[in-house]
């Protein structure tokens, strides 16, 4: 399976880093799956070279702008290219609320039916697994200042491996090495330097070396770092912090960069 990193910036966006956001593809020419939603998904899947037609499904792992408010542009993206197949989107209550809400607002309710596909909203329990394109997903309670999920996904054709797992974003917390746990590529948020601890927990976040601690506790295989704050993204320091704490590969990938979730996680491109 691959990750694509659409982006990797946290909720300020950059000229270098959009809004996180993730897309899982199992194999070459399957479905897409979307991790998020935020800033300008349909054009970052274009700069990304993946044909948006191929996105089934959505999760949205929180109701924060930077990570749901692009839904509603791609949903008329979709549109305008006279897209027929229904588009599942997935959250647990409040995301699911609010994504409903956001639909509300535009009032797609009283245009779907001028519209060639429908949009499905599905409510995710933490725990409790769900088929989700290829994937086989289990969201876990993330912490953070709303409601929000981390995830680990195989896809289900392969139930052995590999496994990609996810943050998202939250603060440091007893569940996150869960999530970690063993993964073949663990995705974690590192919105602020090594040292800001209470600055990162205030605003339910994470540092560099906080990420590395929590991949390590996981004996995550390879660690990706995404949500990253302009101002010290710089690549080097990133990783450096992040090898204060973790020994296995630290990867820190640009926005488009895919990275091949394997025994050996592998990044396979890096633009720019
Ligand atoms: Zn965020
Ligand atoms: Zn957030």
């Amino acid at each position: 399976m691959f990750v694509v990193f659409l982006g990797t910036g946290s909720a300020l966006p950059s000229v270098d880093r959009a809004n996180t956001s993730l897309a899982l593809v199992a194999t070459t020419g399957a479905g897409i799956t979307l991790i998020d939603c935020g800033g300008d998904p349909f054009r970052q899947l274009l700069r990304a070279g993946l044909d948006p037609r191929r996105v089934t499904d959505i999760i949205i792992t929180h109701a924060h702008i930077d990570h749901i408010g692009g839904l509603p542009s791609l949903i008329e993206s979709f549109r305008i290219i006279g897209r027929t197949d229904p588009l599942h989107v997935y959250a647990i209550a409040h995301p699911f609320q609010v994504a409903r809400d956001l639909l509300r607002t535009y009032a797609f309710e009283l245009t779907l039916h001028h519209w060639p596909f429908a949009v499905e909203l599905h409510e995710l329990q933490p725990g409790t697994n769900a088929t989700i394109g290829d994937f086989t997903v289990t969201p876990i309670a993330a912490d953070h200042t709303v409601p929000s999920i981390g995830l680990r996904a195989v896809p289900t054709a392969t139930p052995a491996g590999p496994i990609f797992a996810y943050t998202c974003d939250t603060r440091v917390a007893p569940m996150i090495p869960t999530i970690a746990r063993d993964a073949d590529l663990f995705v974690a948020e590192a919105t602020y330097p090594h040292g800001q601890n209470d600055a990162a927990a205030q605003v339910g976040h994470m540092t560099t070396s906080q990420a590395g601690e929590m991949a390590h506790a996981g004996a995550a295989r390879a660690l990706a770092l995404v949500h990253l704050s302009a101002g010290y993204a710089q690549e080097g320091q990133v990783r450096r912090e992040a090898r204060m704490t973790y020994r296995g590969p630290v990867i820190v990938p640009r926005d488009l960069s895919i990275v091949r979730v394997a025994r050996r996680a592998r990044l396979i491109r890096r633009m720019g």
